[in-house]
């Protein structure tokens, strides 16, 4: 059986993965308080606060956590969430335990135990001062810090544009952070389109449409999350512009993400387009080695880890274009590195690497799994991406499906045409016209970013 100590590396190392990937709204939400009471048999228990946590976790994230444990444990193969309130369970963890645990391990635990998600959707570990500025994000952090300094006058709204994984997130919670810390009689307000679209949905379905704009208008600071996916959604469109407009109207401070420019979301109504071209536009380009470096750093003190700059160099070197997947293979290392003892070296890093590689070659993506989602990031049918029409608004997307089945499925140009019924010379066009296209224009490389980030969504 193994001891308590073990179990909260592995549970430590499962949470970081499960942050990653369910995004920090929702981990906030239904991971805090959680941990891992025993493995025997094949089967994990797991401990949570409440029903809805043992439902959330039970039915959404189960195979993922099962997914996560079995990095560490291959032979679980299943989970049981068994709801332990907080008061019984301080009281049942004894001392020693406390003790036995290491340090690092204690202090990692601690910061995924902060108090579980309030109404503001503000994440207390994305602060300014946990950001690490490089030539990549000067401009958007600086701009952030004017933001949350003079709210309401100095950038208004403040739109936040960049690749995915680079930090967007990171600075509109670390503003939200601000204002709770210093300015506490003011409302910060932090939720993501795709929240307040289906919060505008429930609210409709329950008649509670006034409730609704009630709660929005009144706030001081909305800082709204990946606004890309208004995309398409009239109903949400038009409740965001009047939103909007009031808040503005009244002077208070709006801040946007999004991976792409206003003008590049497809089917962004253009009174909404413009009301975010009015405001300040800072973008956040890829980071440089250095910084990615002292990114990864910060994340291992943040764990009570210090780690030879050689090391996190060569962690850092694997990916230019991602912090939230350099975080995880940094997470994974850690974890791999104190179960099995091992100092924190290269060599390691090597091996935690090699079965990264390798996962991510084994992940399977199918032509039609491809062409599915290409359609849907650019809200076209499938069928319309394997026809022959030549209008712009479909001739890019086809062009794109085709350049990802090369590059993530590392398909021939013979069978990607057997795909597309048409003959391998005009695939090898296609997939040229991307490529170049990308080594020109920084926004079709952060544009074929999101799509390929797109397909590796689990939803
Ligand atoms: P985005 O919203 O752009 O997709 P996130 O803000 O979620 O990206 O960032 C992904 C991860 O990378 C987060 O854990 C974040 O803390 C980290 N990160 C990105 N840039 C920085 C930075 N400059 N300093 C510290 N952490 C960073
Ligand atoms: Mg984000």
């Amino acid at each position: 059986m193994l001891e308590q100590a073990t179990l909260d590396k592995i549970w430590q190392a499962v949470l970081g993965e499960m942050e990653l990937i369910v995004g920090r709204a929702s981990f906030t939400t239904w991971f805090p308080n959680t941990k891992i009471l025993s493995i025997e048999d094949g089967k994990a228990t797991v401990k949570v606060p409440s029903d809805f946590s043992k439902q959330w976790l039970g039915q959404k994230y189960n195979k993922h956590i099962i997914d996560s444990i079995r990095n560490f444990c291959s032979d679980v193969k299943s989970v049981d969430y068994v709801i332990v309130s907080e008061k019984q369970s301080r009281k049942s963890l004894p001392d020693n335990v406390k003790r036995k645990t290491l340090n690092g391990i204690d202090e990692s635990l601690k910061a995924h135990h902060y108090s579980p998600q309030d109404s503001t959707g503000i994440n207390p570990r994305y602060t300014f001062f946990s950001f690490i500025v490089g030539s990549n994000n000067a401009l958007a952090e600086a701009a952030a810090r004017a933001v949350a300094d003079q709210l309401g006058k100095k950038f208004n709204p403040l739109f936040i544009y960049g690749g995915v994984g680079l930090g967007k997130t990171h600075l509109l919670q670390a503003i939200g952070n601000e204002v709770i810390a210093k300015k506490k009689n003011l409302k910060a307000k932090y939720i993501t389109t795709e929240d307040f679209a289906k919060e505008l949905v429930d609210s409709i379905r329950k008649g509670k449409t006034l409730e609704f704009k009630e709660k929005y208008r009144n706030i001081d600071v909305f800082l709204v999350d990946d606004i890309q996916f208004i995309g398409g959604k009239e109903k949400t469109q038009e409740e965001f512009f009047h939103t909007f407009n009031s808040l503005y109207q009244r002077g208070k401070q709006i801040v946007i993400c999004s991976d792409r420019l206003p003008r590049e979301i497809a089917t962004l109504e253009e009174r909404l387009c413009s009301r975010f071209e009015g405001g300040m536009m800072a973008d956040i380009s890829q980071p440089d080695l250095e910084t990615r470096i002292a990114i990864l750093d910060t994340k291992a003190r943040e764990k009570g880890v210090e780690i030879d700059q050689e090391v996190l160099g060569y962690i850092a070197s694997y990916k230019q274009n991602n912090i939230r997947e350099l975080e995880g293979i940094l997470n994974k290392f850690i974890a791999t590195c104190q179960l099995q003892d091992y100092d924190f070296s290269v060599k390691t890093a090597k091996t935690v690497l090699a079965s990264e590689i390798s996962a991510s070659q084994k992940r399977s993506i199918t032509p039609t799994h491809i062409i599915k989602k290409v359609a849907k990031f650019f809200h076209l049918k499938s069928e319309e991406l394997l026809g022959n029409s030549r209008r712009s608004e479909i001739v890019k997307p086809r062009q794109m499906a085709i350049y990802l089945m090369r590059k993530e499925a590392n398909l021939s140009y013979p069978s990607i045409g057997g795909v597309f019924k048409k003959d391998h010379s005009t695939i090898m066009h296609s997939y040229s016209k991307i490529k170049d296209l990308i080594r020109r224009d920084e926004s079709a490389l952060r544009e074929v970013n999101s799509v390929r980030d797109y397909l590796y969504r689990k939803n």
